[in-house]
C-alpha cells in the first residue's frame, strides 16, 4: 500500500503529516532509489536487485517541513541486518562523546534515568550512563546485545523493538532521540506519543539531534536526501514541532560541522518562553526550496562532467564512506563502471555491496594494492582522518569532498 494523504493521492494533494494543516508542494525528484542505504548486501545481485522507490520531495510553507511525498513505510525492514552505525569513525565517537559530556553537565543529569528512543546499537546511551547518570532504557529494532562494550552494562535495559503505543508508559527524567526522527513519517503522531510517554511529569527533558536540511538545501548536498529519510527539518520547523506539542525549546544549535541540530525541550510550563536563535527561518527556508531544482542541477552536471572526464583518462576513481551519502550519491547521478569500489572503515561491511548500484565495499587497506588516483569523500568532516589515512599507506590520490 502506498502512503495516502487524509486528503488523498488522488487528488495531488498531500496533507502536511508535520502540522496537520499546510499542504506540501513538491520540489524535487528522483526516482528508483534503493528503500535502504545501511543495509548490508551479501552479493553483487542482491545490491542491484533491491526493491527501489521513488523519492518526491515535499515542502510545507506553514510549517516548514519537508518530507518524502510518496513515501512507502511498508517497505521498511529495520533490523539487526542495519548496519547505520557511525561509531566506527574516531571524528564521530568523538562528537558523540563530547555531546554525552556536555549534556549530562549542563542538564545535571548525574543519577537520572534516560530513555532512549532509536538508540541504535546502544553506544550513546551507554556514554550519558557512564558519564554519571544512573540507568538508562534504549528501543531499537536494530539493537545488537554483543556488540555493545560498556563498564555500565548492567545499568542498561534494551528493548529490541520499534518505539510505539506498547511503550509509552516508561519513565525516565530524559527522553533522548538522535538520528531517529528523520526516519518517521507522521512526525506529529510521533510527538503525541513521546508526550504521552512524559505524562504530567513536567521535570522530563528532551534531548534530540537529527540532520539540519537547511544546510542540505543551500549546498545543496543531494547525498544527504535518501529514502530512509523520509523527514526533514530546519531548527526553526523542529522547534516548532516542540512549542505545538507543548515542549518549551531550551536550546537549539547546529553542531557537527553544522550537520546536525541538536535541540533540548521541556514540557511547557505555561509562561511563554522567548524564541531562540534559528526558529525565526520560514522564509529563508522557503527562499531555499525554491533555488534547490537549478542548483541541483548545475551540480549534478559538475560532478558527472569531472567523474566521466577522470573515468575516460583510464583514472581509478573510488567512494570513500559506504553509508547512505554514499548510496544516495551513486544512485542519484546514476554512477556505475566510473567508480572502481568503495572503501569503508567499518570491518562489518567489508565483503559487502552497496545496495542499487552493486559496487563492492572493501578495506581501506587494499587501497595500498589498488592505488586509486581519485577519493571522492563522502563526509568533508573526515577529511584529516582519510588524509591521514592514506598519508599512512604512501598514497596521494586527488581527494574529492562532496
Ligand atoms: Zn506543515
Amino acid at each position: 500500500m502506498k502512503a495516502q494523504s487524509k486528503t488523498g493521492s488522488d487528488s495531488g494533494v498531500t496533507l502536511c503529516p508535520n502540522c496537520e494543516t499546510g499542504s506540501m508542494e513538491a520540489f524535487y525528484e528522483v526516482k528508483g532509489i534503493p528503500v535502504h542505504s545501511v543495509l548490508l548486501m551479501p552479493s553483487r545481485d542482491h545490491a542491484v536487485d533491491y526493491p527501489k522507490r521513488d523519492l518526491k520531495l515535499g515542502f510545507c510553507p506553514s510549517c516548514g517541513f519537508i518530507s518524502n511525498t510518496v513515501f512507502d513505510p511498508t517497505v521498511h525492514e529495520y533490523s539487526t541486518s542495519c548496519e547505520e552505525s557511525q561509531g566506527f569513525s574516531p571524528t564521530f565517537n568523538a562528537f558523540a562523546k563530547s555531546l554525552a559530556k556536555r549534556w549530562v553537565d549542563q542538564y545535571d543529569l548525574s543519577g537520572k534515568s534516560v530513555l532512549e528512543i532509536g538508540c541504535g546499537k546502544g553506544e550513546f546511551l551507554a556514554l550519558m550512563v557512564e558519564y554519571g547518570m544512573a540507568r538508562g532504557i534504549g528501543i531499537d529494532p536494530a539493537f545488537i546485545p554483543e556488540r555493545l562494550d560498556t563498564p555500565v552494562a548492567s545499568k542498561l535495559e534494551f528493548i529490541q523493538d520499534l518505539y510505539d503505543e506498547r511503550y509509552t508508559h516508561l519513565e525516565a527524567d530524559v527522553v533522548c532521540c538522535r538520528h531517529t526522527l528523520e526516519h518517521i513519517s507522521p512526525t506529529s503522531e510521533f510527538m503525541r506519543k513521546v508526550r504521552k510517554t512524559i505524562g504530567d511529569r513536567p521535570d522530563t527533558l528532551l534531548l534530540f539531534e537529527l540532520p539540519d536540511v537547511y544546510r542540505v538545501l543551500k549546498e545543496p548536498a543531494f547525498w544527504d536526501i535518501y529514502y530512509e529519510h523520509c523527514s526533514y527539518f530546519t531548527t526553526g520547523s523542529l522547534a516548532r514541532l516542540f512549542r505545538r506539542h507543548g515542549f518549551d525549546p531550551l536550546e537549539l544549535d547546529l553542531e557537527y560541522d553544522d550537520q546536525y541540530i541538536v535541540i533540548a525541550g521541556k514540557p511547557t510550563s505555561g509562561t511563554p518562553v522567548p524564541m531562540l536563535e534559528g526558529e525565526d527561518d520560514l522564509e529563508s527556508v522557503s527562499a531555499e526550496v525554491g533555488r534547490f531544482p537549478e542548483k541541483f542541477r548545475k551540480l549534478k552536471e559538475s560532478w558527472l562532467s569531472k567523474i566521466n572526464e577522470l573515468h575516460s583518462a583510464g583514472k581509478r576513481i573510488v567512494v570513500w564512506g559506504g553509508g547512505s551519502k554514499c548510496v544516495s550519491f551513486l544512485t542519484t547521478l546514476g554512477l556505475g563502471e566510473q567508480i572502481d569500489f568503495v572503501v569503508d572503515i567499518n570491518p562489518h561491511k567489508h565483503g559487502k555491496f552497496v545496495p542499487g548500484t552493486g559496487h563492492a565495499v572493501r578495506s581501506p587497506e587494499t587501497l595500498r594494492q589498488d592505488r586509486p588516483d581519485c577519493v571522492i569523500l563522502m563526509n568533508p568532516v573526515y577529511e584529516k582522518e582519510v588524509g591521514e589515512q592514506l598519508d599512512g599507506m604512501g598514497l596521494n590520490p586527488l581527494v574529492l569532498p562532496v
